[in-house]
């Protein structure tokens, strides 16, 4: 090992080969000598692990999923895999981009080490916001947030107390239906929610974009990162996604943190914060090119996911890993063509209404929770 790459901190990045991890791994090449990847993990797109394992020369490569395709020998195969890459000794930061609660272990492992977790995997902190909270505080690990509307508070707060807070305003484009009539939005296709007017993601993210369900998502991720409580979280609408959101203090005043519509900038800054570093390939910012910044109501009763998350969120126990796991199975089959759009709410709706209060006093209560989330919207889509 040579002294540049030893003073280079590790990142593994998990879930490297979708839209957050590739651009994680253009973020961490324009960074030589500060960052370089130990690990990567995919779950079965064998050929482009392979091809960034050959471009970034990790000491570990894990596949969930190899679906038949004989992998190398030397990676590591199966779910565990994701834990093995966020704990191993030279590992310093673990880039958690993998969709969904499969996400969970990995980061619960890595803040267990005691390691910085940038954390994209939003789902981790809504199924098990207590439990990383209390693996941080046990061990120092941190999480950082990738997520750009919490990664914009970040910035914003610096380093004051949260105690100067007095509200955080989480903007939100308002999907692809926005500006659609209720009785359209309700018979949506799969191609309407998956053409989102500001950011280009993967599909299960574009499609909670669709619902607001990612909001809801956000708002609990932004209650369990920065420990405000829900009836000081506001959701706006704005359309450009040019301010990613704001944080108003006691004395009045707001600060908002703004920039193109990218990903770049959040996935460099949860490396390197509370530093900055210059990055000429973050895309520059012409505030009369994105002229004019508008701001608009949510409109909830169109949107009825944003208002379920929420109130599952405030209900705490395993209500958030029962909003979580009944979004992700019913946006799973969604995008199988298996379930309408307008569906999607209604099973998440269902699912809180029959387990909503089931306890969330441990892991194991809360993946039994999932668990049940994910059977009861299987079993109601096959009776529809
Ligand atoms: P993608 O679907 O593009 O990528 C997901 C990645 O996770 C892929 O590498 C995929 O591997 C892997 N993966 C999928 N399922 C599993 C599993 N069960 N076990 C292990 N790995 C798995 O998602 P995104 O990059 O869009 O999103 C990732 C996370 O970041 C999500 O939590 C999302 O909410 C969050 N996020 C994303 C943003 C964005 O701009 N995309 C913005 C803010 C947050 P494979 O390719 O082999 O299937
Ligand atoms: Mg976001």
């Amino acid at each position: 090992m040579n002294d540049e790459v030893a003073r280079s901190r590790g990142v593994a990045v998990l879930g490297s080969t979708g839209s957050i991890g590739t651009t994680a791994l253009r973020v961490i090449a324009r960074q030589p000598g500060r960052f370089h990847v130990a690990a990567l993990t995919a779950f079965a797109n064998s050929a482009l692990l392979e091809s960034q394992a050959t471009l970034t020369n990790p000491t570990f490569v894990g596949l969930v999923s190899p679906n038949g395709v004989k992998p190398p020998e030397s990676w590591r195969l199966g779910a565990a895999s994701l834990v093995e890459a966020a704990t191993r000794d030279d590992v310093d930061i673990v880039l958690n981009a993998v969709v969904g609660a499969a996400g969970l272990d990995a980061t619960l492992a890595a803040l267990e080490a005691g390691k910085r977790v940038a954390l994209a995997n939003k789902e981790t902190l809504v199924v098990a916001g207590e439990l990383a909270a209390a693996a941080c505080a046990r061990t120092g690990g941190e999480i950082v947030p990738v997520d750009s509307e919490h990664s914009a508070i970040l910035q914003c707060l610096g380093r004051r107390d949260r105690t100067d807070v007095r509200r955080l305003i989480i903007t939100a484009s308002g999907g692809p239906f926005r500006t659609w009539s209720s009785a359209a939005i309700r018979s949506a296709t799969l191609e309407d929610a998956l053409r989102h007017p500001t950011w280009s993601m993967g599909r299960k993210i574009t499609v909670d974009s669709a619902t607001l369900a990612n909001k809801a998502l956000e708002v609990i991720e932004a209650h369990f990162l920065f420990g405000i409580p829900y009836e000081n979280i506001e959701v706006v609408v704005h359309p450009q996604s040019v301010v990613h959101s704001m944080v108003e203090f006691v004395d009045g005043s707001v600060l908002a943190q703004m920039g193109v519509p990218s990903m770049e900038l959040p996935v460099l800054y949860a490396l390197t914060h509370p530093e900055r570093v210059r990055d000429d390939g973050v895309p520059r910012f012409d505030p009369v090119a994105h002229s004019p910044l508008t701001f608009e109501p949510v409109r909830l009763s169109d949107f009825p996911a944003l208002s379920l998350g929420l109130e599952a969120g405030r209900n705490g126990g395993a209500a958030p890993a029962v909003f979580n796991a009944a979004n992700e199975q019913a946006v799973a089959l969604f995008l199988e063509g298996k379930m309408n759009f307008a569906d999607i709410t209604a099973s998440i709706d269902s699912a809180l209404g029959q387990l909503g209060t089931m306890n969330g006093k441990d892991k194991a209560s809360l993946l039994a929770a999932d668990a049940a989330a994910r059977a009861h919207v299987s079993r109601r889509a096959e009776n529809n």
